[in-house]
C-alpha cells in the first residue's frame, strides 16, 4: 500500500482563492468542547445551533415510506415538481406573495443558497453588505468568490439589538451590488419592525441592489408572526429567499432547503445544482412535502420547549452577575452583554473568557467573534448561547455553574 507524502514535501500549489476561504469557527469549540468531555468532563453544549429535539414522526415516516418505495433514483435538478410546489404555496401564504414552483429551487439545507446566490449575482469587485455579528459564512464566501465584504452591525438598545440602519445606508457605495439580510437574526435574536423594513425597502430600489433574505428563523419565534422584505412593493423582483426545514422541523441533519426567488435567478441556481450535486436527496424531499402539507403540530410542540429553555436560560444569566440579557422573541440563542463579568474576571479577551468558563464550569458557548471580527470602536462583549440542544434541566444546571463561578468572580 503506498504511504502518502507529508503535504510539505509535494510542494502542492493550492489554489489562490482558498487563502480567502473562511469558515465558522464554531465547529472548533466543538471540537474543544469534545475533547473535554472525553476526559470525563460533564460539558453543556451551548455553542452549536443544533436541536437535541426528534423531527417530528409524521415526517420521519413520510420519509421511510418514500425510502420503502424506491426513491432513491436522481431526480429532477430543481427539486420534485411537489415538493417546489408546496414551497411556493407555503411561502406565498406567508409572505404575501404569489410564487410559483417555477420561483423554487431545492437545496440540501438553506446554507448552500448563500452560495448560489452570490454566484448567480456578485461580480468580482462588488461591494457585498453582510450583517457583523452574523452568520460567518457570508464574509467568507463573499471573498472566496471575489467581491468585497462591507459589514453592517446592530446595536444594543433598551429591549435587545436593533439593525444599524443608518450605518448599513452610510456603508452603501457605487460599488454596492447586494445586501444580505438575516432577519430573524443569528446571533442578536434581533427583528427588523415593519418601519425598518419599509427604509431598507427604499434603500434596496433607491441603491438598485439585490437582496439574500436569509429566514432561516422566519418561523422560530414565540408569539406574533414574521414579516419579509419580500412582501414589500418592488422587493419581491429583488429577493432570493433563504428557506430551510433544519429549524423549523428540527431537520438540522436531514439538509433540505430552498432558493425562492426571481425566475431568471432561480434558473441560474438550478443550473448550479446541476453542475454541483445533481439534486438534493430524493427521498428527503418527500419527508419535506410531508413537512409541509401534513400535520404542524410537531413544530408546535418545537417551539413550546424552545420557549420554556428560552425562559429559564434568559433569567438565570440576567441574574448573573455582570451579565445583561434580554429576552429575544426570536431564534433560539440569547445574546448577553458580559462586558462586566469579563473584566471582573480580569480578562481582556475573548478566547481567554470562554476558555476559563469552559474549563472552571464545563459551559461551552460561542463568543462575538465566533460571528466576525469586531469592528471599529467595540467596546462591549457578547456571548452566543444556543439552547437549542440541552434539556431545561442541563440548562439549569449548566448555567447555575456559570453563575456560580462569576458569583466567586
Ligand atoms: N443561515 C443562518 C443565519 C443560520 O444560522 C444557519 C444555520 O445555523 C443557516 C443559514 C443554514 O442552515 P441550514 O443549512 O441547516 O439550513
Amino acid at each position: 500500500m503506498t504511504t502518502l507524502p507529508p503535504a510539505a514535501a509535494t510542494q502542492l500549489a493550492l489554489a489562490e482563492r482558498v487563502e480567502r476561504l473562511g469558515t465558522e469557527t464554531v465547529f472548533a469549540v466543538s471540537e474543544e468542547a469534545t475533547a473535554l468531555a472525553a476526559q470525563g468532563q460533564r460539558v453543556y453544549p451551548f455553542h452549536l445551533g443544533d436541536l437535541n429535539i426528534p423531527t417530528p414522526p409524521n415526517i420521519v415516516e413520510a420519509a421511510l415510506r418514500a425510502l420503502r418505495a424506491g426513491k432513491t433514483t436522481y431526480c429532477p435538478n430543481a427539486g420534485i415538481p411537489e415538493l417546489r410546489e408546496a414551497l411556493a404555496e407555503d411561502v406565498s401564504r406567508t409572505h404575501g406573495v404569489n410564487y410559483a414552483a417555477a420561483n423554487v429551487a431545492v437545496q440540501p439545507g438553506g446554507k448552500p443558497v448563500i452560495g448560489k446566490f452570490l454566484l448567480a449575482l456578485m461580480n468580482r469587485g462588488d461591494e457585498v453588505l453582510y450583517p457583523n455579528p452574523g452568520f460567518p459564512i457570508y464574509e467568507s464566501l463573499i471573498r472566496f468568490f471575489g467581491g468585497q465584504a462591507v459589514p453592517y452591525t446592530y446595536v444594543e438598545g433598551p429591549n435587545g439589538f436593533v439593525l444599524d440602519l443608518e450605518g448599513l445606508a452610510s456603508a452603501i457605495t457605487q460599488k454596492t451590488r447586494l445586501l444580505i439580510l438575516n432577519d430573524l437574526h443569528n446571533p442578536t435574536g434581533a427583528e427588523c419592525s415593519a418601519a425598518e423594513l419599509e427604509q431598507i425597502a427604499e434603500l434596496v430600489r433607491q441603491h438598485n441592489l439585490y437582496v439574500l433574505c436569509d429566514e432561516a428563523y422566519f418561523d422560530v419565534r414565540y408569539s406574533g408572526s414574521s414579516r419579509s422584505l419580500v412582501s414589500l412593493p418592488g422587493m419581491a423582483e429583488r429577493c432570493v429567499i433563504l428557506y430551510t426545514f433544519s429549524k423549523k422541523y428540527a431537520m438540522t441533519g436531514w439538509r433540505l432547503g430552498a432558493a425562492i426567488g426571481p425566475r431568471e435567478v432561480i434558473d441560474v441556481i438550478v443550473r448550479l445544482n446541476v453542475n454541483i450535486e445533481s439534486c438534493s436527496t430524493h427521498f428527503i424531499q418527500w419527508a419535506g412535502v410531508e413537512a409541509l402539507r401534513g400535520d404542524q403540530s410537531g413544530a408546535r410542540q418545537i417551539i413550546e420547549v424552545l420557549r420554556k429553555r428560552r425562559d429559564v436560560a434568559a433569567a438565570i444569566l440576567d441574574s448573573t452577575p455582570g451579565v445583561r440579557c434580554s429576552v429575544p422573541n426570536t431564534t433560539f440563542y440569547l445574546y448577553p452583554n458580559v462586558t462586566e463579568a469579563l473584566h471582573g474576571l480580569g480578562s481582556t479577551d475573548y478566547e481567554d473568557f470562554r476558555r476559563a468558563i469552559l474549563k472552571q464550569t464545563g459551559v461551552s458557548m460561542c463568543t462575538r467573534l465566533h460571528f466576525g471580527p469586531a469592528l471599529e470602536g467595540e467596546q462591549q462583549y457578547y456571548l452566543r448561547f444556543a439552547y437549542s440542544g440541552l434539556h431545561t434541566q442541563e440548562i439549569e444546571e449548566g448555567l447555575g455553574r456559570l453563575k456560580e463561578f462569576l458569583e466567586r468572580g
